[in-house]
Parts: C-alpha cells; structure tokens; sequence
C-alpha cells in the first residue's frame, strides 16, 4: 500500500461558525500544491488532512517536501496506511519504521483511535502493538516517559495508520482566508521577512518593487525577482510589479530640500502602490519597516509617509529587533539573496542629514514644486506586470 500523508491542522479547529471556509480553502491550496507531484486524494476530516496518492509514478519525495510549505498546517506524518486489524498494523510498523526502532534505544507507542468502532481503545492498542515490537526488537527498553522513539498508530474511518515523529508544519492560517496585500518589495532583508509573516496570517500576496536605472542595476531588478520567487514557496504564485521610479526620483533631486529627499520618495512609493493595490483588490499595504532603524523609520517619519494613503499600512516587523528579523529571514531562505551587495533606490540621493522627526505641513512645503499627479500617472504607465511562479 503507498505511503499517505497526514496534515494536522493549526489554529483552524478554534474557528467556529466558519471553520468550513477554511477547511475549504486549505483543501484547494493543498490540492494545487500537490499537481505538480502526481494525482493525489486530498480529503479533511476530524482536522486533519488525508493526502493520498492515487499512482505509482506520484512524486512522493517532492509532494512531502511542498507539504511543509503550506500554512495551516501545524504538524505532518508520513506514514504507511494498512488495513484497520493488529497484524496489518505489526506488519506495517515492521517494514515502514525497521531502520528507525533498529536504529534507536526505547521507544513508546502512542494510539489514537478516531474510529471508535474498532474494537480496541488506544492503551489497549498500544499495549497490544508496544509487546509485539519489545518481542521483535529484543535491544528496545521500553519508556513511556522519555522514550529514544516514538511509534505512533493511528485507526481512522479508511485505514489504519503508522508513523514515526510528527514533523513541524509551517503554522499559520490558511493562503487566502485573509485577504489580498500590496507588499513593498526591496533588495533588502526585512521585507521578504514581513512578506512572508503577512502570507502565514492566510493573507495572499502581491508585490511591488521600484527601481531607478541606470541609478540602480538589472541586477538589483533581478535580486528582487528571484526574492519574490523564494517567497512563492510559501504564498503559492504572485503577482510582482516593477515601477520605473527615475524620473520621480530626479524630480526629487532637482525640486526639494535635500533633508527631506527620502520622506518624499518614501511617499511617492507609498501612492503608486495604494493606486495599484486597489486596481488589483488589495485591501492593505506592507512594508518591511522597523521602529527606529532608519531615519525614515522614526514614528514621525512613519506618520508622514503613511499619510500619502488611505488603505492601512501594516507593518509586521514593526517591533522586532534586527536579530530577530535577520533569523527569520535566515529561516525561509531568503537571507542569502538578500544580501547580495545591489544598490537599492532608496540609496540613490540619500541625503547626509535626513529630518528625523519631520511634521506633514514642512514635508509638503517641501514637495510643494512637484507636480505629484503627473508624475505618478507616469510611473503607473512605466510599470511592468510579472509573474512569478515557484519552480522548486
Ligand atoms: P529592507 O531590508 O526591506 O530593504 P530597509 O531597512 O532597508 O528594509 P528601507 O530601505 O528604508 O528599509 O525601506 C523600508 C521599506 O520600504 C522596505 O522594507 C520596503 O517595504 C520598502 N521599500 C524600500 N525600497 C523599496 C523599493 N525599491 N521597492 C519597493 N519597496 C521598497
Ligand atoms: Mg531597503
């Protein structure tokens, strides 16, 4: 019989009323992360999911590893499915987790009976199962307390089932419960980071990413792209839409008050990605910024520039230290590209002695010469549309 697995869901089963959208959702995702692998059965029931080949030619190894990319899912088993009597289920302990009851010292066995038919209660079934390994595998203590190895069975309607250690899934809510946001993509560490944190709260993604040739590089328009490919593992594919912001920011450079220079581009940014968070149904607006890492991460700062827009900017890394953020990002992959040494825009005109606490009357004053509404009129005509798949 083939390998199937089972995903346990998270913080889902505390939903009342509308637990079912999110089973439904999470059934979807699953099932359309697992296409590429093969025809598998993907099936919810007494929170959990049944994953299942229906081929022999389903890529297993490829499936199991997209399975630990998929939020709402809190845990996952890979485990051998048997028919629902001991004998079956000896059987498959023995053949399924040989190496690993080889390989260790003690062990335990935990039963879970969700059938209730079945005619044993799981200490029954443990005890029954628990023997039959001890007299098989003579070099075993058994410890129920601190056991080396767990071997857990699991009586379900369909089948029986065998499995060795849950592994950790990546938590979160399902991709979709939450809504659809416009994320500001740079080069650098923390906004992958708060991509991703919004992503787990079930929220789906897209992004947008600025860029000033030949101020900035291709390849710095690359790091991007391939950032927002690292981050498709766990959002599943996304729209990315890259501005043209050169002639905004010479505008800056020849108009305004050089103090003030990223306040302003800060708020360009934050406009043209509301009016294309809105043409796209995005109800919200991220950024990567952190409480007082940059002069334009100040609390005043921050209120200036969210006031160039209406939709609420959510900013996940708000209050975390740059430690914190950098182990994260370390976490899920994306750290290493991000620290490829490309120039960002933000760094093109950065002026030597930045306002750190700026009201919204002098940035204005500051803006006053620019004719805002041309300019971004032009940059959204400037902007091109990708999409950016995930390819393993
Ligand atoms: P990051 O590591 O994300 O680049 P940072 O500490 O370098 O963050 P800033 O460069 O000041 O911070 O940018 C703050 C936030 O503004 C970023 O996290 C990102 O959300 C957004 N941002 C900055 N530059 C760009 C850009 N070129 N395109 C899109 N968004 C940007
Ligand atoms: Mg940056």
């Amino acid at each position: 019989m083939y390998e199937h697995f089972l995903l346990k869901l998270g913080e889902i089963v505390l939903k009342g009323q509308n637990r079912w959208q999110f089973e439904n959702k999470l059934k979807q995702n699953v099932n359309r992360r697992m296409r590429p692998f093969g025809d598998f059965r993907v099936n919810i029931i007494q929170s959990t999911v049944f994953v299942e080949p229906q081929s022999e030619d389903c890529d297993l190894d490829g499936a199991w590893e997209a399975c630990h990319y998929i939020f709402g899912v809190v845990a996952l088993c890979r485990c051998r499915a048997c028919n629902k009597d001991l004998d079956a289920i000896f059987a498959a302990v023995q053949e399924y987790l040989d190496d690993d009851l080889l390989s260790a010292q003690s062990f335990k066995v935990e039963s879970k009976r969700a059938d209730k038919r079945f005619p044993l209660n799981s200490i029954q079934i443990s005890q029954e199962i628990g023997g039959r390994i001890a007299e098989a595998y003579p070099h075993l203590k058994v410890d129920v307390h601190h056991p080396g190895y767990t071997v857990n069975v699991e009586i379900r309607d369909q089948y029986a089932y065998v499995h060795g250690p849950a592994e950790p899934g990546a938590g979160g809510l399902p991709t979709g419960v939450g809504g659809r946001a416009m994320v500001l993509l740079s080069g650098g560490i923390d906004s992958p980071v708060a991509a991703h944190m919004m992503a787990k709260r079930g929220v789906e993604i897209e992004c947008v990413h600025f860029f000033s040739y030949p101020y900035t590089s291709e390849l710095a328009k690359d790091k991007v792209i391939e950032l927002a490919r690292l981050i498709t593992k766990y959002c599943g594919r996304m729209t990315l839409n890259i501005v043209g912001f050169t002639e905004i920011q010479e505008a800056i450079r020849d108009n305004c008050p050089e103090e003030y220079f990223t306040l302003i581009m800060r708020r360009f940014m934050m406009e043209i990605s509301e009016r294309i968070a809105r043409d796209h149904g995005c109800g919200c607006i991220v950024t990567g910024e952190n409480l007082g890492q940059v002069a334009s991460q100040t609390m005043e700062a921050m209120a200036v520039t969210s006031a160039a827009v209406n939709l609420p900017v959510f900013t996940p890394l708000i209050g975390m230290d740059k430690e914190e953020i950098v182990t994260r990002a370390r976490q899920i992959g994306t750290m290493e590209t991000s620290i490829l040494p490309y120039e960002d825009c933000c760094t093109v005109f950065t002026p030597r002695h930045p306002r750190t606490k700026p009201t919204l009357e002098q940035v204005l004053r500051a803006e006053h010469k620019l004719d805002r509404q041309a300019l971004i009129a032009r940059a959204l005509e400037n902007t091109e549309l990708m999409k950016v798949r995930y390819h393993g």
